[in-house]
């Protein structure tokens, strides 16, 4: 167990500084703390490490934001699809309806031409 110099249990960090990209230290686990105590952990990173290492967070930030901004495009599209089907719904209901009314239409034209047979019977034969 490892003890900063105000007396506490120190906590395990990462550096993310140009110089040690990536390596763990032990520090004061206090974050306003001024006692400043800082002990490495791992060993000094080769130079390849230090070159790589922030080019790939680069790399790793990119893809993190262009991954949000898909997630941003999909929740757009998603609305819109919810808009759509919505659309789609009424005009399923106006269909529905429409034909409703065009079997109403048929009956009445049914009947008014039973009605003319008969009364043309009626007329012609009676
Ligand atoms: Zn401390």
């Amino acid at each position: 167990m490892v003890l900063c110099f105000c007396g506490k249990v120190v906590v395990v960090k990462m550096s993310w500084t140009p110089l040690d990209p990536g390596r763990r230290f032990f520090a004061c686990p206090m974050n306003d703390s001024v006692c400043g105590f800082i002990g490495w952990l791992y060993p000094l990173m080769c130079v390849r490490a230090k070159a790589i290492i922030p080019g790939l967070l680069r790399n790793l930030n990119s893809v993190q934001e262009r991954c949000n901004e898909l997630v941003r495009s999909m929740n757009m599209l998603q609305e819109q699809c919810n808009g759509l089907i919505y659309r789609n719904n009424m005009l399923v209901a106006n269909v529905k309806a429409l034909k409703d009314h065009n079997l109403k239409l048929k009956m009445y034209m049914f009947g008014s031409w039973f009605f003319f047979v008969i009364v043309s019977f009626c007329i012609w034969f009676v």
